[in-house]
């Protein structure tokens, strides 16, 4: 987008020559000097030199401080050197050899010119180069021109200039899609908005985890409005050479201005707005923040009535500098969380769209098998349950492709390949039992849908797989404490019937971990620490450096109960799990045979093992 004349190009490519053979001669100078000089000079002893004088080899004589030089009489190139030595009878040698000499005071001025000054004068020439370059990149017309144009050779700036993407496209993020309705309305009639004086914020910023469609509403929003959409990306900001990004936000922000009503959009704002001061590397440091100070500029000196659009996406709000969130600049943040399942439901429904997907497909049963998932995960389980029906030629997806595709995406790859010897599958099959198990016990646990010991991704060597009732955004103490005991199900089935424990439960440990943690310092679910958090997972909109000052707030003896609390919590969730795998030890082992037979197991075969579960319609693995 950013065109400019003919003209301008002609001089910035001849500008450009120059500065590479500038570049060359600095570099063959600093390469051959040293070469060049031995030639030149020959190194003496003092008597040898002495004795050359005496002999007249030499025309002239200099002296310096530390130093003889000694010019030779057949080769006016050529120059003796030696060493001073304090000697009171050289004027009276040197008046005998009948030779011209001299005393420079100093060093050689030449000698020091090639080995100290050229160097430094091609490096100040190269740098001055380096700094009017930068300088004048995309410096909208300034009035120095770029000499090596290293931002116009990757003008990362787009425009679209007709986004097809709309509305319709995103779904499942109905209040931020409400939220940025009125920038639609703005962009589309300014003046309704600025007829009482009033005007947007200047930065609307948008936050929610990677995949959630921060990008796709970003272009809906110039789509539906029909206004240009300059985008660009935080991380492009990030250039070696300093002030090379400064200069991209000045051309991004004059560009836009011209082509106003338009939205800007910096994409991954967190790559270029980190917060100053946070882990500077090498260098790179310097030019982010100037990068960043060149954007606050830019925000401050744009009038938003003008009608252009700042939008920004990221996923760690909490690392931005807080001079970018403060009041007039974004301080408008419209959350793009993960969705629900009638959001689910939705975004299938927009991809559905141009596949040919088989009538009985439900997608509330699709949208029931995948919570968490984002949109974009939802889309990428489209593609794959497509690829799966095509490949067995059939006519259209059904629902057993959807299955295997989350199957797929949630578990890793099936790896029938990967062979267990007999002993690792016997184990592994104690194993999943063991969740499978513990979960059919417990009253409150999310009923086991499907179990395996087919190997699948890296990690996992098998897998149980849970249905929640619903969506759960709240756990009771006592839900956390049966998933407690579920997760140390495989590790206490193994420990129980082969005394021995294995490898296989170290992902089961991490999450239990993680959640015992959770409930001591988050959840105040531990009566020894009580209704206090302990924890600084700070807020996303709190400054960084919020978590240093909290955690250096616990005392050492505060460590040691949270450690202990957390430890308490594991272990009597695993002799909970203990106690019902002893009960029920002829199920773990009838189910642990029967599953290295079929492999799976699925709901139905459980029942019949152990006919006490409810139904439900979610899905959820550990392996
Ligand atoms: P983000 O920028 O939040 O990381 P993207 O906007 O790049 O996510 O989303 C990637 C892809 O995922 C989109 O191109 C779209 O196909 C799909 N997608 C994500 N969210 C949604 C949504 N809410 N509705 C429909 N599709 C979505
Ligand atoms: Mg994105
Ligand atoms: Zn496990």
């Amino acid at each position: 987008m950013t065109e400019k004349s003919n003209k301008e190009n002609k001089s910035t490519a001849k500008q450009d020559i120059i500065a590479w053979l500038i570049i060359a001669a600095f570099w063959i100078s600093l390469l051959f000097w040293p070469v060049m000089h031995m030639a030149r000079y020959e190194t003496l002893s003092y008597n040898d030199f002495m004795n050359d004088l005496a002999k007249g080899k030499f025309s002239e004589v200099v002296i310096h401080e530390n130093e003889l030089e000694g010019k030779s009489a057949q080769d006016k190139f050529k120059i003796f050197k030696t060493n001073k030595i304090d000697d009171p009878d050289l004027v009276k040698v040197l008046t005998k050899a009948n030779v011209k000499f001299s005393s420079s005071g100093k060093g050689g001025f030449w000698s020091s010119f090639g080995t100290l000054l050229l160097p430094s004068l091609l490096f100040f020439l190269f740098w001055i180069m380096m700094l009017r370059n930068a300088t004048a990149a995309g410096g909208a017309g300034g009035p120095l021109p770029g000499v090596m144009s290293i931002e116009k050779s990757k003008a990362k700036v787009y425009m679209e200039d007709k986004v097809k993407v709309s509305f319709k496209d995103v779904a499942g993020v109905d209040e931020a899609k409400d939220e940025l309705k009125e920038v639609v309305g703005f962009l589309k009639q300014p003046e309704s908005f600025t007829r009482l004086g009033g005007h947007l914020p200047k930065g609307i910023l948008l936050v929610g985890p990677p995949g959630t469609g921060k990008t796709l509403l970003a272009r809906a929003v110039a789509g539906e409005a029909c206004v240009p959409f300059f985008s660009i990306s935080g991380s492009e900001f990030v250039e070696m050479f300093v002030g090379v990004g400064a200069a991209r936000v000045r051309d991004l922000f004059s560009e836009a201005q011209k082509n106003a009503p338009c939205i800007v959009f910096i994409d991954e704002l967190d790559a270029l707005g980190r917060a100053r001061g946070i882990n500077p590397v090498m260098g790179g440091h310097d030019e982010k923040e100037q990068t960043l100070n060149q954007l606050l500029v830019e925000m401050d000196g744009f009038d938003p009535r003008q009608g252009v659009v700042l939008l920004a996406a990221t996923n760690r709000p909490e690392i931005l500098d807080q001079a970018l969130l403060r009041a007039g600049r974004f301080d408008r943040h419209i959350l793009v969380d993960r969705p629900d399942k009638a959001g689910r439901i939705q975004i299938l429904q927009v991809h559905f769209k141009d596949k040919v997907i088989d009538p009985s497909v439900c997608p509330e049963h699709v949208a029931g098998m995948t919570p968490g998932f984002t949109g974009a995960d939802l889309a990428n389980l489209v593609n794959e349950a497509v690829i799966i029906a095509t490949r067995r030629s059939a006519e259209s997806v059904t629902e057993a492709d959807f299955t295997q595709a989350v199957e797929r995406i949630v578990a890793g790859l099936e790896k029938k390949s990967r062979i267990l010897s007999a002993e690792e599958r016997n184990i592994v099959a104690h194993h999943e039992m063991g969740h499978a198990l513990v979960a059919m016990a417990l009253p409150g646990a999310d009923p086991v849908q499907k179990i395996s010991i087919i190997p699948r991704g890296i990690g996992a060597l098998g897998y149980t797989m849970q249905r929640p009732t619903e969506d759960r955004y709240l756990a009771s103490k006592h839900e956390l404490e049966n998933k407690l005991a579920v997760l140390l199900g495989g590790r206490a089935a193994e420990s129980l019937l082969f005394n021995e424990l294995s490898t296989g439960a170290a992902d089961d440990l991490v999450k239990a971990t993680d959640i015992a943690r959770n409930m001591v310092t988050r959840y105040g679910m531990s009566e020894v620490l009580g209704a206090v958090t302990y924890d600084s997972e700070a807020s996303p909109f709190l400054g960084a450096g919020a978590e240093h000052h909290q955690r250096a707030q616990l005392s050492e003896e505060t460590l040691k109960e949270i450690d202990y609390e957390i430890k308490e919590l594991v272990r009597d969730a695993e002799k909970k799990a203990t106690a019902i795998l002893e009960k029920y030890k002829a199920t773990l082992v009838a189910g642990a045979e029967l599953l290295l037979i079929n492999e799976t197991l699925t709901k139905d075969e459980l029942d019949q093992l152990f006919p006490k579960q409810k139904d439900a319609n979610h899905l959820k693995l550990i392996s």
